[in-house]
């Protein structure tokens, strides 16, 4: 039994939350704090005849230390899950230091002026955690998240040694519109328009955005074209897997969302260089976030499935191996049981569980770690009961 803050009250925020609510025997009591207090309240009306969960609501910057350790200082939480964006990871980590309380969150810190996201701004955090005694788990999403899991589930039960990583992202989900992100659109948008990256032999191989592209046939969905992207668990699974030779990351895009993608890209409306219009600052990318459709709205309008999950290749008792694990979700399905498309879902089930074990001292390690340092049997079982159950190949067709 226990308390969880949680900062944000977006699409995946709204997934964690009914989840938590559905789990009320683990979360006994929630606040959910936001930018905007209205968000808010309207989904603790939503859900709090259906929960034994008690509900409260907080408006919060999370840009703004102070307000937050003010907040945690009034709600006594015993785990903060960080569901805000990217940009408030140091802010919500630097309070949860000073108020020694455990943090979680599902995405690594990135400055709002500059499109570079590596943890070592979060990682610069490891020794002051440590010393307070607190936990940070980063990453508890689906990617960053349960890929993590996965990696130390096969390392744990199916390899000696692990030597490649296939990370395979399939989102075969259809909205109907020529041009909308499944999550929040500033943040993708940088994601996607940024080089490519995989890790090989020791070392980062850079390629240009979209410039390796495979197709596979993915359990659940059919065909489907992917392409190699940065992706932030790369930086912590090429650390936290002693031997790896490579790891690499795919994820699928339909023809249409290139093109727009190109296009913008093009005119210049993805940039994040700020401009001046008509007497006032603007950033490209910001205004178009703006026009686009919200995430949240996608849900009623989302039709087929997602398979994500990783291929890993390595020694076994001496002898070659290969293993593919993933988890197909269904759009609809996540629609009717929560109101989210299953991006959010994805993403939002796993913050859910990682908050639970860390608030259950379950997952109970001092100092900043990354999802595949811990035991990834609790979470594996969660995945299973919450509503991802995971599937297994042990012949997979692999990528070339
Ligand atoms: P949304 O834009 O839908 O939600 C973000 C929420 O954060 C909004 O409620 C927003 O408030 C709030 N927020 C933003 N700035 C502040 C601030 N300064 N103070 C307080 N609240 C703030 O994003 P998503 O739900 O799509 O994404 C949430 C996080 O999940 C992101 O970090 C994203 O990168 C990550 N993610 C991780 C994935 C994974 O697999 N690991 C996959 C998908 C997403 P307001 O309502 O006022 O705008």
């Amino acid at each position: 039994m226990g308390k969880a803050l949680i900062i944000g009250c977006g699409g995946v925020a709204s997934v964690a939350i009914h989840k938590c609510c559905q789990n009320s025997e683990a979360f006994e009591e929630i606040c959910i704090a936001s930018r905007t207090l209205s968000k808010c309240d309207k989904l603790k009306a939503a859900l709090e005849n259906k929960t034994k969960t008690k509900i409260s609501t907080a408006q919060v910057d999370a840009n703004d230390v102070e307000a937050l350790v003010a907040l945690i200082d009034a709600q006594k939480p015993d785990v903060v899950l960080n569901l805000a964006l990217p940009y408030q990871d140091i802010s919500i980590m630097e309070a949860c230091l000073r108020t020694k309380t455990h943090y979680v969150d599902t995405a690594n810190y990135e400055p709002e002026d500059t499109a570079k996201f590596e943890y070592k701004w979060q990682w610069a955090y490891r020794e002051a955690f440590e010393k307070a005694g607190i936990c940070a788990l980063l990453g508890s999403g689906f990617d960053p998240g349960v890929t993590g899991v996965f990696s130390a589930y096969a390392l744990k039960h199916h390899f000696d040694e692990i030597e490649y990583i296939d990370i395979l992202d399939c989102n075969g989900g259809d909205h109907g519109y020529p041009f909308a992100t499944n999550f929040n659109p500033e943040i993708n948008i940088r994601e996607v328009s940024a080089n490519g990256s995989y890790w090989e032999n020791g070392h980062w191989v850079e390629t240009k955005p979209m410039e390796i592209k495979r197709e596979y046939d993915f359990q659940g969905v059919g065909k489907k074209d992917m392409y190699l992207l940065h992706h932030e668990e790369l930086e912590s699974l090429a650390l936290n897997i002693p031997g790896i030779k490579r790891i690499r990351f795919f994820m699928t895009f339909g023809q249409s969302y290139l093109n727009h993608l190109k296009c913008l890209e093009d005119v210049g409306m993805t940039s994040i260089e700020p401009i001046e219009f008509e007497g006032q600052k603007i950033v490209p990318l910001q205004f178009l976030k703006a026009v686009l459709p919200d995430p949240a709205s996608l849900g009623p309008r989302t039709v087929g499935k997602t398979n994500i999950g990783c291929i890993f290749r390595g020694k076994k008792d001496g002898k070659d191996k290969t293993y593919y694990l993933y988890n197909i979700c269904d759009h609809q399905e996540c629609y009717r049981e929560v109101g989210s498309q299953a991006i959010s879902y994805t993403t939002g089930v796993p913050a859910m569980i990682g908050a639970m074990l860390v608030m259950q001292g379950v997952w109970n390690k001092a100092g900043v770690h990354n999802i595949e340092e811990f035991d990834p049997d609790p979470f594996m079982d969660a995945l299973n009961r919450w509503g991802l159950p995971w599937q297994e190949d042990f012949d997979p067709v692999l990528v070339d």
